[in-house]
């Protein structure tokens, strides 16, 4: 949960500013580009330079260490909007916004010092390291470890799907200071990893959609870590500390598969205007007008989830279950409406000339990050019970 006294509040001016300078960028500065970029699978420069200017990175760091301190509702706002356009642009500063999420809440006062402000320009960026060739769901499996010698932990493992892990430097990195504590959780602990020698990047790895943003695998051969990076410089703690932020992830996520399915929802709305068949546009054939209105429905639906969501955290109420039912249902309406505003589209929704066949690409990755879909069902009706007792 956010602390709510780290957040700025926001009246509806000033977030109606926020959201139409957020809009004027997205206008003139991704809009016209983002198809051959996307395309060719190009790292977004001036788009991050933009993005830096516009404070995003620091869009939900405090005040006090040079952030905008927004609260997570219009965060979630502008990402949506931002998703509208290219949700790849968004998982740049999100990735890193979780792993200053976990420096927020659970680092030392010294640590946040240190290194909130750089995080909050953006002149340092990065982004969270949980997942390990074997294991992404069951993270307490992980296999890279950490031991302690001197001053130093000197890590080694590997770290794969990595979300900014090229053009990133500092990474929340999960490891193992006790391989063989039980339970396995306690074993684990959260570092600030900033690159340096025995921490090298392996791979960019190759991917259906989400491109421009680059997807790394990290190998750590006796990488050392100052003892002073183990995040609130408390071992057995790092699942914790990783967890505590995919909280926040999960309504980034949510808010993403929002700005998606509106996305392919508005397309397919004017295309449907556009194309005529049997002598009148496709939007008046009923089959069609089921479509618009189902998609139209599901953006709407989970809007409300996702805000309903994003209103629990700034409150500093438990809000796991609405996260996860606000991911769960609007990552399903991005992949489900995505798929129908290709139908809408016909041949053309197959073509790479039009925007649709990106947003099919791109939606499927929603199901899966921040926590797949089965495991949100497994947390929600274990939440409901937990709720709920007979
Ligand atoms: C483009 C991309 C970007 C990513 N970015 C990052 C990042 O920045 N940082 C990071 O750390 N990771 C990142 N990931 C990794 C992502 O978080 C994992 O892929 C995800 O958590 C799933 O883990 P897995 O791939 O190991 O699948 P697995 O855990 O092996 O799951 C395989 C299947 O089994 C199901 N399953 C697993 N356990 C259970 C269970 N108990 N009950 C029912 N079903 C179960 C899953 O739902 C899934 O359907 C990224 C992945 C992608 C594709």
């Amino acid at each position: 949960m956010m602390d709510s006294a780290a957040i700025t509040p926001v009246t509806a001016e000033d977030e109606q500013q926020i959201l139409d300078a957020i809009d004027k960028f997205l206008d003139r500065d991704v809009r016209p580009y983002v198809m051959d970029i996307e395309h060719a699978d190009e790292y977004p420069t001036d788009m991050v330079e933009g993005m830096k200017a516009l404070g995003l990175f620091g869009a939900i760091i405090p005040q006090e260490y040079g952030g905008l301190g927004l609260p997570t509702t219009t965060y979630a706002r502008i990402v949506e909007r931002v998703s509208e356009v290219w949700m790849s642009l968004s998982g740049i500063f999100n990735s890193h916004l979780i792993m200053c999420s976990a420096v927020i809440r659970h680092g030392t006062e010294d640590q946040k010092r240190e290194w909130l402000p750089k995080l909050a320009t953006g002149e340092i960026r990065g982004g969270l390291a949980l997942t390990e060739p074997n294991c992404g769901t069951d993270l307490q499996a992980i296999r890279m470890t950490a031991k302690r010698d001197g001053d130093d932990y000197v890590v080694n493992g590997t770290k794969t799907w990595i979300s900014n892990g090229i053009h990133g430097t500092l990474f929340a990195l999960l490891v193992k200071t006790d391989p063989n504590a039980s339970p396995r959780h306690a074993g684990t602990s959260l570092f600030l990893a900033e690159k340096g020698p025995g921490f090298t990047v392996s791979r960019k790895l190759e991917k259906l959609g989400y491109k421009g943003i680059d997807s790394a695998e990290l190998l750590f051969e006796d990488f050392r870590i100052p003892a002073d990076r183990l995040i609130g410089l408390e071992e057995g703690r790092g699942l914790r500390h990783a967890l505590g932020g995919l909280e926040l992830g999960r309504i980034n996520v949510a808010a993403r598969g929002v700005g998606v399915a509106s996305a392919a929802m508005k397309e397919a709305v004017k295309y449907s205007q556009q194309r005529e068949t049997f002598g009148k546009p496709i939007c008046e054939h009923q089959s069609i007008q089921i479509k618009l209105a189902d998609m139209a429905t599901q953006v709407e639906a989970a809007r409300h989830l996702t805000m309903a969501a994003a209103k629990a955290f700034d409150s500093g109420e438990r809000c796991d279950m609405e996260a996860g039912m606000a991911k769960l249902f609007a990552t399903e309406a991005a992949v489900h409406n995505s798929m129908e505003a290709m139908r809408v589209h016909g041949g053309y929704g197959y073509s790479k000339e039009f925007p649709v066949e990106r947003f099919y690409r791109d939606a499927p990755l929603l199901v899966i990050g921040e926590g797949t879909n089965e495991l949100q069902k497994i947390l929600i009706a274990r939440q409901l019970v937990e709720r709920n007792p007979a």
